[in-house]
């Protein structure tokens, strides 16, 4: 039988990294709690029988309860250590320890039959396993989980057992068995709606972030990008610029071919920008209803005046007629842009760029300027003596 759930590995890795991080606090909750019960059946043992007046007699049963105790709660400790300090291999851990817990537990209640003392051994594994159950093992791990401690505790009964608690043992067997079985079978109904939740949680953030006409993104998630992506270039010291690029007379458009054949232009438009931006440094958004920006990383100054000039050639390529614009035949846009400064912020960079686009637009339109003041990625170079770039070429609308 096999019950996978998994996604296409990429998918599958995010999955993977988000319930780490999803059930950290409970699997920490879990194996505090597990410590704290080890803790008190060690004082328990103590309590029973003086073990350590029985090791200075070189009773070995004496020796092997002691270890099962110590080397059970170092695994424990080590555990919760993992997931107290974020160490990211914690589940593997957390597994490891529930199968220590059961092969000491079954160990030790052995010894105590064996000694014919009272046992406690439904209580000993009720209260262990009901500890880890909430530890978000998927239905798999589970399997492995309750496969291994029903044959740890099986086996080590056969060994240790004497044949006259034979039959008992065996019954506790399967029914360990299939407690271990069912548990599954609800760890596995829990990873199904873990799934199900974590792709609910993403078509949401989806839905929040994308623009759905473009399907770019859309003005929050343009601005996370572009606030992170400025952050990290202050750390490096690299370039780092944003472009506002504005259709025009996108009104005379609309009022001339109709919303629809305007949807249309955008959606175009948006799938130009993109296929033109290309590169992965940078980020491409809707910012407003006919507003795009882009905010690219790691370009030097002439680079990122290329790219920019490239997109209005390749908006001119579409040649999307527009016979009401003031500029020419087809569809134009026009765009500002700013090169970060040591102390610019997000919105003093939009600010700026946003400055810069009204140039454009009151100087003709079509074109792109720059406002490049001191770059921190190179304090040292000056500004451009003239700041206005790309399509001066272009004659100004009458
Ligand atoms: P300018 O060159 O100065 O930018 O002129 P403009 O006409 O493009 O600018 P204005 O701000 O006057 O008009 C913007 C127009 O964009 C108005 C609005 O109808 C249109 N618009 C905004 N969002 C959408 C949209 O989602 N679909 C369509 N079809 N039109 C939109
Ligand atoms: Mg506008
Ligand atoms: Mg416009």
């Amino acid at each position: 039988m096999s019950i996978d759930f998994r996604f296409a590995p990429a998918e599958e890795a995010k999955f993977v990294a988000h319930m780490k991080a999803e059930q950290r606090p409970s699997a920490l909750i879990c194996t505090c709690t597990a410590l704290v019960v080890w803790i008190a059946f060690i004082c328990l043992d103590f309590i029973r029988v003086d073990w350590l007046q029985e090791l200075g007699h070189g009773h070995a049963d004496a020796a092997v309860m002691i270890a099962m105790r110590m080397v059970t709660l170092g695994v424990l400790l080590t555990t919760a250590w993992a997931l107290f300090f974020h160490w990211e291999r914690y589940p593997s851990l957390t597994f490891l320890a529930v199968v220590t817990l059961a092969l000491s537990a079954s160990v030790i209640v052995s010894l105590y039959k064996l000694r014919g003392a009272p046992a406690i051994t439904m209580a000993e594994f009720a209260i262990l396993m009901a500890v880890f159950l909430p530890l978000g093992f998927t239905f798999q791990q589970s399997l492995y989980a309750a496969l291994i401690v029903t044959i740890t505790v099986t086996v080590t009964g056969l060994v240790f057992l004497p044949a006259s608690e034979m039959t008992k043992h065996l019954q506790f067997s399967v029914m360990l068995a299939f407690t271990g079985f069912i548990g599954s079978v609800g760890a596995a109904l829990r990873e199904r709606s873990h799934r199900e939740q974590f792709l609910m949680r993403r078509l949401l953030h989806e839905q929040a972030t994308t623009d759905m006409l473009t399907n770019l993104g859309n003005r929050r998630w343009f601005e996370e990008q572009a606030e992170q992506a400025l952050a990290e270039a202050k750390t490096q010291r690299e370039f780092f610029h944003l472009a506002v690029l504005d259709v025009d007379d996108f009104k005379r458009f609309n009022d001339h071919y109709g919303h629809q054949a305007g949807d249309r232009a955008l959606q175009s438009l948006g799938h130009a920008l993109k296929t033109g931006v290309g590169d992965s440094r940078c980020y491409i958004g809707r910012i407003g209803g006919e507003e795009f920006a882009i905010a690219a990383r790691g370009l030097k100054g002439e680079a990122f005046r290329q790219l920019l000039r490239s997109l209005l050639d390749a908006v001119e390529g579409l040649a999307i007629p527009h016979e009401r614009s003031t500029v020419a035949s087809h569809l134009t846009m026009s765009i500002g842009a700013a090169t970060a400064g040591a102390d610019d912020t997000f919105e003093t960079m939009y600010r700026r760029a946003d400055l810069k686009l009204y140039d454009a637009k009151t100087r003709g339109r079509n074109r792109c300027l720059i406002d490049d003041k001191r770059s921190m990625a190179n304090p040292e170079s000056s500004p451009a003596p003239n700041p206005e770039r790309g399509r001066v070429d272009k004659p100004a609308a009458a």
